[in-house]
């Protein structure tokens, strides 16, 4: 079992990458936006509560997006491990999943940040936004929701880069490669076992020698 998180400014490809976690090795992808997508699509009361927040490209409440993965991880296709899609975007929720993991006897894995400058970003929206007709993209694909997103994500989602590099969790990756490499190193950083390298036998050794023999 591996639990992770996709983390990324909006357009790195978190969800061509959960897809391909997915099919390569049967994990659950958990992407609170698509839920909520599916809820709005539904017409249901929660639907209706997030709609405008989303096409504005704020984030919905908290307790929400949490509320959805709890019930959500519980269920058995969970069992070989959790994709972590868009969440989670800000600290509290980081908190909120440690407690929730905890409590369940499971534990986070990696977080594996795929960067991508935000140039990078507008020019994807933009050529989505030509080539796409409009019935078939979201309602939050347009360059100005880009901008207030990414705005989102600078001011509260980056801050989960020092809350889980204290962790030690984090793996950086590239996003402007191609599709294929950025999963090839995404399926590296998943296979790495932390503990295995030279570099962590030395500081075990280290620790033996002036940590009182642990
Ligand atoms: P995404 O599909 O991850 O890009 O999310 C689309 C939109 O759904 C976001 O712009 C937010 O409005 C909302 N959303 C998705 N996940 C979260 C989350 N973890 N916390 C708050 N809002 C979220």
């Amino acid at each position: 079992m591996i639990n992770l998180i996709l983390l990324g400014p909006p357009g790195a490809g978190k969800g061509t990458q959960a897809d391909i976690l997915v099919r390569k090795r049967g994990l659950l992808q958990l992407s609170t936006g698509q839920m909520l997508r599916d809820a709005i699509a539904a017409g249901s009361d929660l639907g209706k509560r997030v709609k405008s927040i989303m096409d504005k490209g704020d984030l919905v409440p908290d307790d929400i997006v949490v509320g959805l993965i709890s019930d959500r991880i519980d269920k058995p296709d969970a069992k070989n491990g959790v994709i972590f899609d868009g969440f989670p975007r800000n600290v509290p929720q980081a908190e909120a999943l440690d407690k929730m993991l905890a409590g369940k006897g499971l534990k986070l894995d990696k977080v594996i940040l795929i960067e991508v400058p935000d140039v990078e970003l507008y020019r994807r929206v933009e050529k989505r936004v030509r080539e796409t007709p409009p019935e078939k993209r979201r309602s939050d694909d347009t360059v100005e929701t880009l901008k207030n997103r990414l705005g989102v994500y600078h001011a509260q989602t980056k801050a989960l880069v020092p809350y889980y590099t204290k962790q030690g969790k984090i793996v950086h990756i590239d996003g402007l490669m191609s599709i294929d490499e950025v999963a090839a190193a995404v399926s590296r950083a998943l296979d790495h076992k932390p503990g295995s390298g030279w570099l962590a036998a030395l500081w075990r050794w280290l620790k033996r020698l002036f940590g009182g023999g642990k």
